[in-house]
């Protein structure tokens, strides 16, 4: 048995630390993705800008930078193609280095195209709200105050003569004024941590959360694991000793029943009947366990015209007294890949039941059509029948119809469930078609593996 315990303290830093270097290596090929959208954008606009707006801007320096911009980038996608992620410090480092040298590059691009005078400064804020999506705490106010940094010096540097100013439009004496110069900067640097600030908050949130959820489902899991060995510990525990209980009860009444008393002949055998009960439902928890443990299920070539004869034989046996019509429709030597214990296991519980649903002498019709992808299993009786409203509860774990309990006091309700499991397993789907009274249809459709 597995122990769920909770996880130490510790296990939430290293949640939400940076998780793998595959992580960062993720990250970066989408900054790159970004970055092939905003140097077309950048394109467009310098293009539309200087021949649609008419803008005064200087073609032969933006180009250049555009240029280098994308050359930078090719850099970086080939890097990351060539490169497994290995390192997560590297990954780290080149990310870094990707987002300072964009600074550098919207900063001569800005200087270019106007400087303060140009709107689309806020391009500075997009950068932000993507670091925070890529790095965490600190590195996003880095980043903030380099924005804040190259900006100021930017504008302080044209403001005092030391840097050309570039004007896209005429008139624009109030960039000259140091009012509204230092307005315009103070404006900047406050929007710009508030926006730091922000999206580094809102993207920690997102990413404890995230955390939570996926250390959640890791403890689900292991619930769920601990649960289906539990199961088979306790079907493999009862399984012996009911059937030593069961042996000795039927050589009881097998030798002795002349010489016991109707009280004691009817106890025995309810007691047998009883046992028969518990060994099935046993025998079902074996079967829904099936493949969970560490021994895996084997795919393998399954000759499935014998597989359906050799389950005919024996259902012929078990329901001996019954007498059915068991008749089979199907190719002969039919072969494909699969996991034969699954596929016996869905055709016998579907026989069984069609048998068990029926009365003395009943026919049933198993039919088996080979398509070119899948091949479909018909399964007919013109037994008991399901009414309309409770078909879609057949396949829920212990539902057994008021008909089918009045019929067959024995049955423990799980057999289509584990059906509709392991027909799941195999990328299968069954339907059912029924009328109360008249008889009941199970097509499933399994695909064929060669
Ligand atoms: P067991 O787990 O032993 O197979 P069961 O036969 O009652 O018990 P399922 O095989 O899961 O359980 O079937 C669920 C219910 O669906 C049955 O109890 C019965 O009411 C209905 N059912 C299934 N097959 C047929 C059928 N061929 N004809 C009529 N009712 C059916
Ligand atoms: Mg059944």
């Amino acid at each position: 048995m597995r122990n769920i315990v909770s996880p130490p303290p510790e296990r939430r830093n290293i949640l939400s630390s940076y998780t793998s270097p595959e992580t960062l290596r993720d990250r970066s090929n989408w900054y790159i993705k970004l970055r092939w959208i905003a140097i077309l954008i950048a394109g467009i606009f310098v293009f539309s800008g200087s021949h649609i707006l008419n803008l005064h801007l200087h073609l032969t320096y933006l180009t250049w930078t555009l240029g280098l911009l994308l050359i930078f980038n090719i850099g970086y996608f080939l890097t990351n193609k060539k490169r497994r992620a290995l390192d997560r410090i590297v990954e780290l480092g080149i990310l870094k280095f990707q987002m300072v040298m964009d600074l550098f590059f919207l900063t001569i691009l800005m200087h270019l195209t106007g400087g303060v005078e140009n709107p689309f400064s806020f391009f500075y804020f997009i950068h932000v709200v993507i670091s925070s999506i890529i790095f965490k705490g600190k590195e996003v106010y880095q980043i903030a105050f380099l924005a804040i940094i190259l900006f100021s010096l930017e504008v302080l540097g044209v403001q005092f003569g030391l840097l050309n100013h570039f004007h896209i439009l005429s008139s624009s004496e109030h960039l000259h004024d140091p009012v509204y110069i230092y307005m315009a900067l103070s404006v900047f640097c406050f929007v710009i941590l508030f926006t730091a600030f922000l999206a580094s908050n809102v993207t920690s949130r997102y990413r404890v959360i995230r955390d939570e959820l996926i250390h959640k489902q890791k403890q689900l899991i292991v619930a769920d694991q601990a649960k289906l060995d539990f199961f088979r510990y306790v079907a493999h525990e009862m399984k012996s000793p009911i059937v030593t209980i069961q042996s000795a009860l039927d050589t009881v009444l097998s030798l002795y029943k002349e010489s016991l008393n109707e009280k004691a002949d009817d106890l025995l055998s309810r007691s047998r009947d009883r046992s028969q009960q518990v060994l099935d439902t046993v025998k079902d928890i074996v079967d829904m366990t099936q493949g969970t443990d560490e021994k895996p299920l084997q795919f393998a070539p399954c000759n499935v015209s014998l597989l359906i004869q050799n389950i005919r034989e024996s259902l012929l046996d078990e329901y001996a007294i019954k007498q059915p019509n068991i008749d089979l429709r199907i190719p002969d030597d039919f072969e494909m890949k699969t996991y034969p214990e699954l596929l016996d296991k869905i055709i016998s519980n579907l026989l069984s039941n069609a048998i068990r649903y029926s009365d003395d002498n009943c026919q049933v019709i198993l039919e088996l059509i080979k398509n070119s992808h899948e091949m479909e299993l018909i399964i007919v009786d013109f037994g008991i029948g399901i009414s309309e409203n409770e078909i879609p509860m057949i396949f829920d774990d212990f539902y057994r119809t008021a008909k089918a309990r009045e019929k067959e006091k024995i049955g423990t309700g799980l057999g289509l469930a584990i059906v509709k499991r392991f027909i799941d397993k195999l990328g299968g789907s069954i339907f059912v078609n029924s009328t109360l009274n008249e008889g009941t249809t199970f097509t499933v459709k399994l695909p064929i593996h060669e």
